[in-house]
């Protein structure tokens, strides 16, 4: 309980512990003191001077004072160390239920989850202030009294201190046979539910064998069994609360009989006598209030397991921890993938009512290499893109990145892998800055710059009067096509990711925009596998490797040099483009130049 506290505190209050405890304990002192000052000041009222009392009233109210202001001071440490463990848990909670791969909620879990938020408010804040300081006060107040009972009469002071651990054991049995007794009733009690219940849906079975005499089934065994347990509850809370009582008993007739015993012998005088028998009944008092924090206790106890349990879920690494992908496997496989949309359109190819577009493609992306993919339109290029980032699911066979299969993972995690560019660029509503920032949230200022040059957002963004926070609505209608894809690239480049997917469709650019898409892949420093499906040349030529897709095969698959050379497919599309675009092929190392 203490442990899970402790982590609960975030590190900045940890020197605040330390304040809190002192205080607590000097509170603690003074509380004794002004129980223990009752001797001499019955003494002085008792004596020759009653007057002589007035002194000892003084110290009384000065000790009192100093008491209650050290434990003010304590509980506004302590409430604050409240707030401070509320505040943490409930945001270390909120971040790790975010980062919990689905499967873990399970109903149980589910219903831990749900206790664990509902139950942090209150108890936690209270936690320090109505159960921490009062346990403290109650374990050490009884000792220092014992203490300080030892000059004025040390055998009453021995019989106080070798009281406290039988009273605290005491103390500890009783809560433990209760706990125990509960548990076995709770158990004995859903296991009888559930038997009648069962009793009660198999009742035409058990008729037609007749057997309907609840003595005979399983339901009468239960019974039977709860019956037992409730005995059991009372044998073990009867002696359990007994024990504690007759503890106390005890021990206050030892107190009062070493006192009389005392004063008889003549080593005390009378009005000690009467103060200390005062003193004793004020060292059992915090006793009782132990006791009775039990349930408090309990309840604390369970909402700290709930956290726990929570906060133990398997996480999984957040991606923003990483620092790079640098080194990772980042290699993208397809394994004898068929994919088809299960839709309703009925023009299709395909007699069961979907679109087949992939049967068993057999592909590996490298880890770290720039693939061009280029086909006609409806080849199925999107499709590929859809299904690395998790978009769409294969019908049959698997998808791996960094030698994971996409199955295996939740949706959080897929999308956590891939950036993604598509061909219709998505911008949130509100600013340019924003719609970057959010491929990183935890981005520093220098790599959110380093993305907006490397996409060349800066550019375009330096001739708005709001600059980058000018605002783009969720249609981005202050941005051209071009220059939202510019931003959308440049969030995709912001997230560490180990895979970039591009998907520049068909859409027609500028001159600028298609240079500014061109350079922020190729300059991208990031280590990543990058899959861009395009046609246009000057995307293609940085590539390291092109596909051309027919009808959701590959039909060719090489360098540029290497396809152009076979003279197939893609060096008719070449040639095509090229025409179009009024491209030329050269000697130059790049293969191709305006
Ligand atoms: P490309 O990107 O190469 O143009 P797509 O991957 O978008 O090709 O599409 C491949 C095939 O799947 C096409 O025949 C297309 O009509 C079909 N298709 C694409 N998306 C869907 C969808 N959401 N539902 C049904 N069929 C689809
Ligand atoms: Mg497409």
């Amino acid at each position: 309980m203490t442990r899970t506290l402790l982590s609960l505190l975030p590190d900045e209050h940890r020197g605040r512990v330390t304040g809190y405890l002192t205080l607590t304990v000097a509170s603690t002192l003074l509380r004794a003191v002004a129980v223990v000052l009752v001797v001499p000041l019955v003494s002085a009222l008792f004596g020759e001077d009653p007057a002589g009392a007035w002194p000892w009233v003084a110290v009384l109210t000065g000790v009192v004072a100093a008491g209650w202001i050290v434990d003010s001071i304590a509980s506004r440490i302590g409430f604050d160390l409240g707030f401070a463990i509320l505040d943490h848990a409930q945001r270390d909670i909120a971040a790790q239920v975010a980062r919990t791969p689905l499967r873990w909620f399970t109903a149980d879990n589910s219903a831990t989850a749900r206790r664990a938020i509902a139950t942090t408010g209150p108890d936690l804040v209270g936690l320090v202030g109505y159960l921490v300081t009062p346990l403290i006060q109650a374990v050490l107040l009884p000792i220092v009294i014992g203490l300080a009972l030892l000059p004025i009469a040390w055998q009453l002071g021995v019989v106080a201190l070798v009281a406290v651990p039988l009273l605290l054991g005491a103390l500890w049995a009783t809560e433990k046979l209760t706990r125990r007794a509960g548990a076995v009733a709770a158990e004995s009690n859903s296991a009888l539910t559930e038997r009648v219940l069962e009793f009660a849906r198999t009742q035409a079975a058990l008729r037609a064998a007749r057997r309907v005499e609840p003595a005979r089934s399983q339901a009468g065994a239960a019974v039977a069994a709860q019956h037992g347990a409730t005995l059991r509850l009372l044998a073990l809370h009867v002696p359990g609360q007994v024990l504690f009582s007759l503890a106390s008993q005890l021990v206050l007739l030892a107190l009062a009989g070493t006192t009389t015993w005392l004063a008889v012998r003549g080593t005390i005088g009378v009005p000690e006598a009467i103060a200390l028998i005062v003193v004793v009944v004020r060292y059992l008092e915090p006793f009782a209030a132990l006791g009775d924090l039990a349930p408090a206790t309990a309840t604390t106890r369970a909402a700290l397991r709930d956290i726990r349990a929570v906060l133990d879920a398997p996480g999984r690494a957040r991606f923003d921890d990483r620092p790079d992908t640098a080194g990772r496997d980042s290699s993208v496989e397809f394994r004898g993938v068929h994919f088809r949309y299960e839709d309703d359109s009925s023009s299709d190819d395909d007699s069961s009512g979907g679109t087949t577009v992939l049967e068993g493609l057999d592909l590996v992306f490298e880890s770290g290499r720039t693939t061009a993919v280029v086909g006609p339109s409806g080849s199925g290029k999107s499709t590929l893109l859809a299904l690395v980032a998790g978009l769409e699911e294969p019908t049959s066979g698997s998808v791996l990145v960094g030698g994971v299969d996409r199955a295996a993972l939740d949706p959080s995690e897929r999308s956590a892998d891939t950036s993604v560019v598509f061909q219709q660029p998505y911008l949130f509503a509100g600013n340019i800055r924003e719609n970057v920032r959010a491929g990183n949230p935890g981005a520093d200022a220098e790599q959110v710059d380093s993305v907006l040059r490397l996409a060349r957002v800066q550019d375009f963004a330096g001739r708005l009067p709001a600059g980058l926070d000018t605002v783009v609505g969720e249609a981005g209608g202050a941005l051209s096509g071009g220059e939202r894809q510019r931003v959308s690239i440049a969030r995709a480049l912001l997230k560490p990711s180990a895979v970039l997917l591009v998907d520049e469709g068909t859409s027609a650019l500028d001159a600028e925009n298609e240079a500014a898409v061109v350079d922020a892949i190729t300059d991208d420093p990031r280590r990543r596998t990058r899959i861009v499906v395009t046609h246009r040349l000057s995307t293609i030529a940085g590539a390291d490797r092109v596909l051309f897709l027919d009808g959701g095969r590959i039909v060719e698959d090489g360098t540029v040099d290497e396809l152009l050379a076979a003279e197939g497919r893609f060096a008719e599309f070449w040639r095509h483009q090229h025409d179009a675009a009024g491209w030329r092929i050269t000697a130059d190392p790049t293969g191709v130049s305006r």
